[in-house]
Parts: C-alpha cells; structure tokens; sequence
C-alpha cells in the first residue's frame, strides 16, 4: 500500500477511508502516535516557557479561594427534608405499635434486606391495634440500598425513613437493626406496649388517626401488669386531659 492510498483493506474484504493523525483535533485516538506528537505545538517562545508549569495555575489560584470544606462531622450539611435514611417503626398515639406484621415491606424490598416475623395480639399482649404485630423485625444496612420501596409497601404508615444518614460502623452485625433500634422512642403522654386498644375502638378507628393518646383504663391495665413501667406517669397525665377520640387524624408518624 502506498502513502497517496486513501483507502485501508478491512479483514471482511471491505475499504474503510485513511485518517491522518491532525495535531491536538483528536489525535488521541490513533494508536501508535507517540505522545510527544499528541502535545500542541507552543505558540511562541513565552508560551513554550510557561508550558511545563502552566497546570499549577489552577493549584495556585485555588490556594486563595475560601475554603469550602464540610467540617463534617462536626458541623453537619443539612439534608433535603424528604432524604431517604435510616428506617423507622413508628407508634400510635397511646403507644401502640403500627407495624402488623404483615411482611409486605420484606416482599417489596428488592434487596432481600428486610425480615419480618409476624405473631398473633392476645388479651395478655396486645402489641398493635387488631390480631398481628411484628414479633421480630430486622433492617440489613449492608444490603439496603434505601430506595424507599418498603416504605411504600407499608399499609399502615408503621415503617417510614428519617433523615439519619450516620449508619457507618466496624461491625457486620451491628448494621443488621432489629426492632428495638428501629421502633421510635415513646414520646411524652404515650403508654408503652403492650396493653389493650381503647375501649370500643376497631383498628380502623386508629388507621383513621381517631385515637389521639391513652385512656385511664389503659393506664390501669398497665399499673397492675407492670406497676414500675417508666412511661405510666405521663401517660396518666395525658389520659386526664380528656376525650381520646378525636375524629380526625393528628400529626404524622409517632
Ligand atoms: S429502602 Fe429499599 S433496599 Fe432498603 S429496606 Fe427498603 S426496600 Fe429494601
Ligand atoms: S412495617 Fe408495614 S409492611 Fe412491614 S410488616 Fe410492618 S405493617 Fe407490614
């Protein structure tokens, strides 16, 4: 082949047009071309000067700019109030638990990284309005990917995400999160599970938001079966302060 051929042979017996290697304007990809031959040509002899240090520009200027840094992790950035991080169990307003233990977030989640254990409510231990609540429950932050599918999955708003994104650690096992890392801390006037559902409500009533805190005869049924639980003092204060059905929902989750 000689040098004025425009055409090369291809293996399927085909020609493809001859490129010539044009300096600085994609020469890059000929294969072959030694790198010296790849380098543009300086304009005049200040440029080919200030050539070999020209890349510390950047680096130079850089140096008196503010400086930007996160100081994370003592001061932490903010996130978007809709951030998907660590999961929540969260709690009706007299302290049942909303989970039902229905396993629908474990089907949903495409990571494998949810397990449920479901068990039936009984008089002894009601730990959910209706017959089931989740007996064993388990996050598995090696595998989450935090999509956010579970929480759509969920029928009863039990499990939602916060906006805790600190979820490093050195152990395998301590990133595995199991019911008690996950269920929200009881808040002030709520009554720890378990104990029975208000008097003449149905789990749809505390669905509809319609139970708003405990009612004196839960807090009995308490003092008798565990007279030192922590939470009965606010939560016979709260049960004083009237009605316990509010016929509309209030706030989020618990
Ligand atoms: S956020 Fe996604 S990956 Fe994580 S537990 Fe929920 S469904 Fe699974
Ligand atoms: S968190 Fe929701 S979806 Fe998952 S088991 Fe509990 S009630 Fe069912």
């Amino acid at each position: 082949m000689s040098d004025d051929e425009t055409t090369t042979p291809t293996p399927e017996g085909g020609e493809v047009e001859r490129r010539e290697p044009v300096r600085g304007q994609g020469a890059l990809d000929i294969p072959g071309t030694p790198a010296a031959d790849l380098l543009p040509e300086p304009a005049n002899a200040v440029e080919a000067l200030v050539a070999p240090v020209a890349g510390f520009g950047v680096t130079m200027a850089t140096l008196f700019r503010p400086v930007v840094t996160e100081q994370y992790p003592r001061e932490k950035a903010p996130v978007e109030p809709r951030f998907h991080g660590r999961h929540q169990l969260n709690r009706h307003p007299d302290g049942l638990e909303k989970c039902i233990g229905c396993e629908l977030c474990a089907w949903a989640c495409p990571a494998d990284a949810i397990y449920v254990e479901g068990a039936s409510n009984s008089p002894e231990a009601q730990y959910s309005p209706g017959e089931r609540y989740g007996r064993v429950y388990q996050i598995n932050y090696l595998r989450c990917i935090f999509c956010g599918l579970c929480i759509e999955a969920c029928p009863t708003r039990a499990l939602t995400m916060t906006n805790e994104f600190e979820l490093a650690d050195r152990s395998r096992a301590d990133l595995i999160f199991t019911k008690e890392d996950l269920l929200a801390p009881l808040r002030e006037g709520m009554l720890a599970a378990p104990h029975p559902m208000v008097e003449g409500t149905t789990d749809g009533d505390y669905y509809r938001g319609e139970v708003t805190r405990p009612t004196p005869e839960q807090v009995e049924w308490v003092r008798r079966h565990r007279p030192d639980d922590p939470t009965l003092d606010s939560a016979a204060a709260a049960a004083e302060r009237g009605s316990v059905r509010a016929g509309a929902a209030q706030g989020g989750e618990q």
